[in-house]
């Protein structure tokens, strides 16, 4: 049994999961995907005696990231993305139509990950497992039996492979190697939706082979 703390936060307009994972012992926090500007994720940390160590992002989508400046601005929190999705973070604007939003200022991150980057909340590791599909640098994050599986896999689906950089092919063998790795006990946070297990979207996989 984990004893981090996960803390869903979602706002408006566009009802993304921001998901805050803190560590009791510590009292480190970190934060997956910056949907908005806001001040109740630090409210909160600042309520458990926490501090917020650094956003994690699943993939460069407008949707997931337009928070990040103003975590840096006002707070100095710093932000990661996977190597492979910082060319669509700079390209933002070339998609934000999608959801009719006006232009929107490129999300400023303070460095990239990999398959190999090692990240720690306390003394749990945060294991990063990429997961190209819906972009080519999507990614899902694993501390204890807690996944963040951004918009890779959802409760009943998984996520779209029509956008730029999307693959179906890529989304195929990241389901593949979750359901490979990853004890049905597991539980999933995706981006959007309701929280599921591996267990229960374990069927998600079989039916695509
Ligand atoms: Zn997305």
């Amino acid at each position: 049994m984990s004893n981090l703390i996960l803390k869903d936060f979602i706002f408006p307009p566009l009802n993304n999961h921001n998901y805050l994972v803190l560590d009791p012992e510590s009292k480190e926090a970190v934060l997956f995907d910056c949907s908005v500007p806001n001040d109740e994720v630090i409210k909160y940390v600042e309520e458990q005696g926490a501090i917020l160590k650094m956003i994690l992002l699943t993939h460069g989508h407008f949707d997931h990231v337009m928070g990040v400046n103003y975590f840096w601005e006002k707070h100095h929190i710093p932000t990661y993305v996977h190597e492979n999705d910082l060319p669509l973070l700079q390209d933002i604007n070339s998609y934000t139509h999608y959801a009719s939003l006006g232009k929107v200022e490129i999300p400023k991150v303070d460095g990239t990950f990999n398959g190999n980057t090692v990240f720690k909340l306390g003394n749990h590791p945060i294991r990063i497992m990429e997961t190209p599909g819906h972009t080519r640098g999507c990614c899902c994050f694993l501390m204890d039996d807690i996944l963040i599986s951004g918009d890779t896999l959802f409760m009943g689906t998984y996520g779209r492979t029509d956008l730029p950089t999307s693959s179906a092919e890529a989304m195929r063998q990241s389901l593949k190697r979750l359901f490979k790795e990853l004890p049905d006990t597991t539980k999933v946070y995706p981006g959007h939706g309701h929280p599921t297990t591996i267990g229960a979207e374990r069927g998600l996989y079989e039916v695509e082979k």
